[in-house]
């Protein structure tokens, strides 16, 4: 088998062009880390040829990989820069927490489903990600051992803002979290905290799937 950074090169390179960078994405950080990450690693097999295609695939469990335009808009929200800590909210496949990774970002990220949480370990052991921490718990409480941090990334709605994120933000750090009253239809909100205030922008519509926990959804069966 070729390298797994030169398959797929073609389509991953187009993916960049046409929908992240073709859509205004700028920051160059995001769009070579876009670039880098092999994101057919990260589906079913059977659907790694539709990896690089303009939406979010089924990763099971109900669950999805976010369509490639989210995961560069959520990251460039972020403002992301080497050596800062960025915690992430639904591991999922991984492959959000592996772009900030190749954003040289120290990466921390919880995920609720068991079989999900196992499968991205795995994944991370064999592409070599090893300094990417993660944990199986409610990631709306955050991970409160290893806070505060300089980023907060949020890969699921729920109907607000979990106070346990914010508290967990270092000054001058930013999350970045789709929240909303209705299930499936969010807002991406960008918080920037300055002290004890928190700066909110609304960054426009997105659907993602529930965030399920304490502050999130009520939960289902399955979960930690
Ligand atoms: N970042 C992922 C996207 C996964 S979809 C990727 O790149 O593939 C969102 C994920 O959030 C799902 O795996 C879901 O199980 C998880 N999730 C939902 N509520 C959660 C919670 N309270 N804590 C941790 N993970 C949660």
């Amino acid at each position: 088998m070729s390298s797994p950074s030169l398959e797929y090169r073609i389509p991953r390179e187009r993916m960049v062009r046409e929908q992240i960078a073709g859509r205004g994405v700028t920051d160059k950080a995001v769009l070579r880390a876009m670039g880098e990450v092999p994101r057919h690693l990260f589906v079913p097999e059977a659907l790694a040829a539709t990896a690089y295609d303009d939406r979010a695939l089924p990763i099971g469990h109900g669950q999805t990989i976010s369509q490639p335009y989210v995961v560069a808009l959520m990251c460039s929200l972020l403002e992301p820069g080497p050596g800062l800590s960025v915690l992430e909210v639904g591991t999922g496949s991984g492959y959000q927490a592996a772009v900030l990774h190749a954003l040289g970002m120290t990466v921390f990220t919880v995920e609720r489903l068991r079989p999900l949480y196992l499968e991205a370990r795995e994944r991370f052991g064999r592409m070599g990600l090893h300094t990417v921490r993660t944990l199986l718990s409610d990631g709306t409480l955050g991970w409160p051992d290893m806070g505060p941090f300089d980023r907060i990334i949020v890969a699921a709605g729920g109907p607000g803002i979990p106070e346990a994120l914010t508290e967990q933000l270092a000054d001058g750090g930013i999350l970045v979290i789709p929240a909303g009253r209705r299930r499936g239809e969010q807002h991406l909100m960008r918080v920037t905290r300055r002290g004890r205030n928190f700066d909110m922008r609304d960054c426009g519509p997105v659907a993602f799937v529930d965030l399920v926990g304490s502050y999130g959804w009520s939960g289902q069966a399955g979960a930690v």
